[in-house]
């Protein structure tokens, strides 16, 4: 090759390169941009509060009032290109942009609710809805009429949430009244906790059941005087009818995950913990990712009782890229029960229940061998553990997996709950790098009752935030929906106040333990990002970072300051998921 010969290669070359940055710069200014205009931002980019809440140097707080440090977010694809003032927001305006107008509103990273299971929420749909409904009449008449007339031969009429303190067992249509309202149809009604279920001729046919049938444990099935059953079924019998309900399909668990995420984005939340995935959502929520559903990002705790589902996860490992709409990293155990119903397991008796302390262990499901071989392979695991015993047991637990997989330490592992934990334990929290997952909404709705089962020492080990911080222990907050109420302003009001939903009482509940309005809002913020390993992809509002981004109508931190009990005025203006708005309240 002659010395032409090379620098016509080179002009080519160059040009060749000239060509492509044209074509780079093109599809940077012709791409679609978001910007959040006229909005209070909130970035927490800022360092974390001391381990008693006060404000690091560097947070934009004077003299208690907090400010905002930034005026506008602009959102290239699924990325944040800037933050800072509107004026220059407003420079990266193309003609693909669409601005959000945060209407004077607060605009913080995106909310996450670290421990839920919103699938819940989808599982009554098409189910006649009965809640409120107090009397056989009402009941017979109601499903009757929201049957319709259409309703195909042999079609099952399914019902949920007739009032079962009113509609007691002898209150309750049995099978010949059900019959005489739907005599080709199978029936099938569920009260609202589930402690009672109603069935007709046609289900209890299909379902087999005869005088002979065995109710299974925790199940009892009602007989009439001549020992036929009369078509009610109180707690686990109503399985002998739930065995045979149309299986559920695929599209039926796709439709119902995309409900759940829908019910979170409207809550203002952009992603979500779902602790205890099975099967069949794992496949729904990764089809909704692949066929670019997803409303909101979702990170999978997988139900440990499912060692099918762990097997095949064992051999394939977790997903350690961060950034995807879907995500399975993480699995979920059992270890007791709650406290309200005395399943808690306590170190020493209950205090209102002497020779009690429980429930604990291999009797809840909990597969030690199995979790363990989990954590070797470098998944995340949450324990569900409420008592103190529990808690401790839990601790015992992981510092045993540690010595002999001292590197399944860096994974991150979290108790679910911690609810009640014995003074000793909170170092060892700090110690094995254990994430306490805690609900503030859970100390609001204990609060009437949980010093009777714990008596006034234990009680100052429980919902114990503040004790948590001051240990360097990390926490994440969420609301376990569907047990309780998702709405965010009522779990940052219990966090920082430690009153319920009544505002009771004067002061705050145990209010040594209340945490400052940064504390709570990072917990469902920036603190969730890193249970979730994601703290360089979410969890504060950056250039570079993913766009998830909630804009609240309120700002917390100040309202919280001058006067919490306006939270409760709070609504979701926005929620912004990866660079798009999955919810607008203006646009409804
Ligand atoms: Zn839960």
């Amino acid at each position: 090759m002659n010395f032409t010969g090379i620098s016509s290669l080179l002009r080519s070359c160059i040009l060749c390169l000239v060509f492509i940055l044209m074509t780079l710069g093109c599809t940077k200014t012709e791409s679609k941009r978001l910007i959040v205009t006229n909005g209070k931002v909130y970035t927490l980019s800022w360092a974390n509060p001391a381990q008693d809440g006060t404000p690091s140097s560097d947070a934009p707080y004077e003299d208690g009032v907090w400010s905002p440090d930034a005026e506008a977010v602009v959102v290239e694809g699924n990325r944040i290109l800037y933050v800072g003032s509107e004026q220059e927001a407003l420079e990266y305006k193309n003609n693909m942009s669409e601005v959000v107008d945060a209407r004077g509103g607060m605009v913080i990273p995106g909310l996450v609710d670290s421990h839920a299971h919103p699938y819940y929420f989808g599982e009554d749909l098409g189910k006649i809805e009965l809640t409120g409904i107090k009397t056989k009449t009402k009941l017979l008449q109601a499903l009757k009429n929201k049957a319709g007339t259409d309703l195909k031969a042999g079609e099952w009429v399914l019902g949920f949430g007739y009032d079962e303190g009113n509609l007691s067992v002898e209150k309750l249509p049995n099978r010949d009244e059900l019959s005489e309202v739907f005599p080709h149809n199978p029936v099938f009604v569920i009260g609202t906790h589930g402690f009672s279920s109603i069935a007709n001729d046609e289900a209890l046919k299909r379902a087999g059941i005869t005088k002979e049938t065995q109710a299974p444990v925790g199940g009892e099935i009602i007989k009439d005087e001549n020992g036929h059953p009369n078509g009610i079924f109180l707690n686990n019998a109503a399985e002998l009818i739930e065995e045979v309900l149309p299986a559920k399909t695929a599209e039926d668990f796709k439709e119902i995950a995309l409900y759940g995420m829908q019910v979170m984005a409207e809550s203002g939340y952009t992603a979500f913990h779902d602790a205890g995935t099975n099967s069949d959502y794992v496949n729904a929520y990764q089809q909704l990712e692949d066929e670019g559903k997803s409303v909101v990002r979702v990170y999978a705790m997988l139900r440990a009782t499912d060692s099918a589902l762990l097997n095949e996860w064992y051999k394939k490992g977790p997903e350690l890229q961060t950034g995807e709409m879907f995500t399975v990293r993480s699995v979920k155990a059992y270890y007791d029960a709650s406290l309200g119903v005395r399943g808690a397991l306590l170190l020493e008796d209950y205090s209102d229940k002497p020779g009690h302390r429980g429930i604990s262990g291999e009797d809840y499901g909990f597969d030690q061998e199995m979790v363990k071989k989990m954590m070797s392979k470098g998944f995340q695991l949450g324990i569900h553990a409420i008592g103190d015993a529990g808690n401790r047991d839990m601790l015992d637990f992981y510092e045993e997996v540690f010595n002999e997989y001292p590197e399944a330490q860096r994974n991150r592992h979290r108790i679910e709950h911690a609810q009640v934990v014995h003074p000793d334990d909170f170092s060892r929290f700090k110690e094995l790098d254990i994430i306490a997952s805690m609900e503030p909404p859970h100390m609001a709705e204990d609060m009437d009752w949980a010093e009777d089962r714990l008596g006034s020492e234990r009680i100052k080990g429980a919902y114990a935030w503040r004790t948590f911080r001051q240990h360097g222990v990390p926490l994440t907050f969420n609301s376990d929906l569907t047990g309780s109420d998702h709405n965010i302003f009522y779990g940052l009001y219990a966090a920082i106040t430690r009153k319920n939903k009544n505002q009771k009482p004067e002061g705050g509940w145990y209010p040594s333990q209340k945490l400052t309005p940064e504390e709570a809002l990072r917990a469902y913020t920036s603190w969730s990002a890193y249970a979730s390993f994601q703290e360089k992809e979410k969890g504060s509002l950056e250039t570079g970072k993913l766009a998830d981004i909630t804009i609240l109508s309120i700002d917390v931190l100040n309202t919280s300051l001058t006067n919490p009990d306006k939270l409760w005025d709070g609504e979701i203006y926005t929620t912004i998921v990866d660079g798009k708005v999955v919810y607008n309240k203006f646009d409804q």
